[in-house]
């Protein structure tokens, strides 16, 4: 039974989301780094709700009061805006949803949203599970997805043991990624979507998106891209069309390493043949108030506002840091202990072409440091030890500078050696497929001065022409110390 109170709160509601859409329309006119600073946070709502706090406040509350049982049963039936209860929502997870569906959608006239998740592969699979219900006119029978295998680590697994081995759904692997026919041929009327990760984490694989995602259209089936190494500073993959991106908001967005987190960005209006009209309208929505709501793998308050804080200065550090990155991949592909270096910065490498179409530096043209469109290739690469995997872990054992971590995307420079570490579980065959030999040594370059950076390398790479490396550090115990542990002994 609905009450005359009702009315009160959906009007209400419905000149403050009238009053947000036109705030959102103002963001979108803004320049890329306009919108990372502010985001989806105004003035207004700094004044009215938050005692004018200038920074987006953390709402630690697990859930929403409401003024009476009128207001509840409209916000728990979705008539008004409402978070609820911070599984489903909180407004500092919104905070930076609103940040990301934006800087996703820049320079694009779609409408986007989001859902920020607890990690990455928590994004990954809000992205693909509400394509991979049976198929209702025949429960029983095959689904599949094509994906390269050149994917994260994680992804692999995700992919190959949770998809195919425990639920029977085929990942049907596309080994040339650059290979457009080998894409379609894999496509069958059981394909629910196509899924690439570019460039990809370790191998720096890139493939033709545009012609993926016309492909995937033309099927009617939707195209999914992990976009996390290039983020929306230097692609925005759902302004060429495709329908929905996932971001391991751990990485280069949050560099400074608080925290983990993810993101899915959808367009509106996907292409899909799944039947579910609700899921086509609004991905992001559909996930954030339906599948995740029941399954729970949302962002916390602290992580979302941490996040939030590092994306501000995206652009400038993507911009500075891809340029280290050159000058690092620049020195090490002239070195004689290095058998091959992949960056797709380098014009030696044979996707360099091809990625100089998609990689920009967003708003260079407007940047009057350059007046112009710049390519700008990220801070990820990786490197290969002529004298094979041992070789390759004695330089890696010599770093003093860069940290040994499974880890990228972080202010501080990082590396690991995937075969031992991120790609240890997929086995040598799925290692050969991805392209990640044992003698390769991922590298994430931070925000160190580039010649500090090679200075730590060039004297790792000294040890394999017998140079002794001086450990400074005092004694450890196993798992290491801190400094003040040590200073109080
Ligand atoms: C790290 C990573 C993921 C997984 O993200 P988490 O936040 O660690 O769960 C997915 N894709 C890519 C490309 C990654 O680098």
């Amino acid at each position: 039974m609905q009450r005359q109170e009702d009315n009160k709160y959906r009007e209400a509601a419905d000149r403050s989301n009238q009053w947000h859409q036109n705030y959102l329309q103002e963001m979108r006119k803004c320049r890329f780094d306009t919108i990372a600073v502010h985001g989806v946070y105004s003035m207004q709502e700094a004044l009215d709700f938050n005692q004018g706090s200038i920074i987006e406040p953390v709402y630690m509350s697990t859930s929403q009061t409401y003024r009476d049982s009128d207001e509840m049963e409209a916000a728990l039936s979705y008539q008004i805006p409402t978070w609820c209860y911070s599984r489903i929502a909180n407004p500092s997870m919104y905070y930076l949803e609103g940040v990301l569906a934006l800087l996703e959608g820049y320079g694009s006239k779609e409408e986007t949203s989001c859902i920020a998740t607890a990690s990455g592969m928590a994004a990954i699979q809000t992205a693909v599970d509400p394509f991979l219900l049976p198929n209702p006119k025949d429960p029983s029978g095959p689904i599949n997805f094509v994906a390269p295998p050149q994917v994260y680590g994680g992804t692999f697994q995700q992919f190959a043991v949770r998809k195919e081995k425990e639920r029977n759904i085929t990942w049907r692997q596309v080994a040339n990624s650059f290979d457009i026919s080998e894409w379609e041929n894999n496509i069958d009327q059981n394909t629910r979507f196509l899924y690439g990760e570019m460039p990809s984490n370790p191998g720096q694989a890139f493939f033709d998106l545009k012609k993926v995602i016309e492909l995937a259209h033309k099927h009617g089936i939707p195209m999914i891209v992990d976009s996390t190494v290039a983020t929306p500073a230097l692609m925005r993959p759902l302004a060429l069309g495709a329908d929905i991106v996932v971001q391991s908001v751990s990485k280069t967005l949050s560099t400074s390493g608080f925290g983990i987190a993810g993101a899915v960005i959808s367009r509106k209006n996907l292409t899909t043949n799944v039947d579910n009209p609700e899921m086509k309208a609004d991905f992001a929505m559909y996930a954030k108030t339906l599948p995740n709501r029941d399954n729970g793998p949302n962002i916390s308050p602290m992580n979302a506002i941490l996040a939030l804080n590092d994306i501000r200065t995206l652009r400038m550090r993507v911009d500075m840091q891809s340029r280290s990155t050159t000058a690092v991949a620049n020195y090490l592909s002239t070195h004689k202990h290095i058998e091959q270096v992949d960056y797709l910065g380098l014009e030696s490498h044979p996707l360099h072409k091809l990625a100089s179409e998609y990689l920009w530096l967003v708003d260079a043209e407007h940047d009057e440091l350059y007046g112009q469109p710049v390519n700008r290739y990220g801070h990820l690469m990786s490197f290969r030890i002529k004298e094979g995997p041992q070789a390759a872990r004695a330089v890696f054992d010599a770093f003093n500078r860069i940290y040994r971590a499974t880890d990228l995307g972080r202010i501080k420079s990082v590396a690991t050696i995937p075969a031992i570490s991120t790609h240890s579980q997929q086995g040598e065959e799925g290692r050969k497929l991805a392209d990640v030999p044992a003698n390769l040594i991922r590298l994430c370059v931070g925000a160190e001065h580039p010649d500090d950076i090679i200075a730590d390398i060039d004297r790792a790479l000294a040890v394999l022409d017998g140079n002794k490396v001086h450990f400074t550090a005092p004694e450890f115990s196993a798992g290491g110390a801190s400094s003040a542990t040590l200073r109080n002994k």
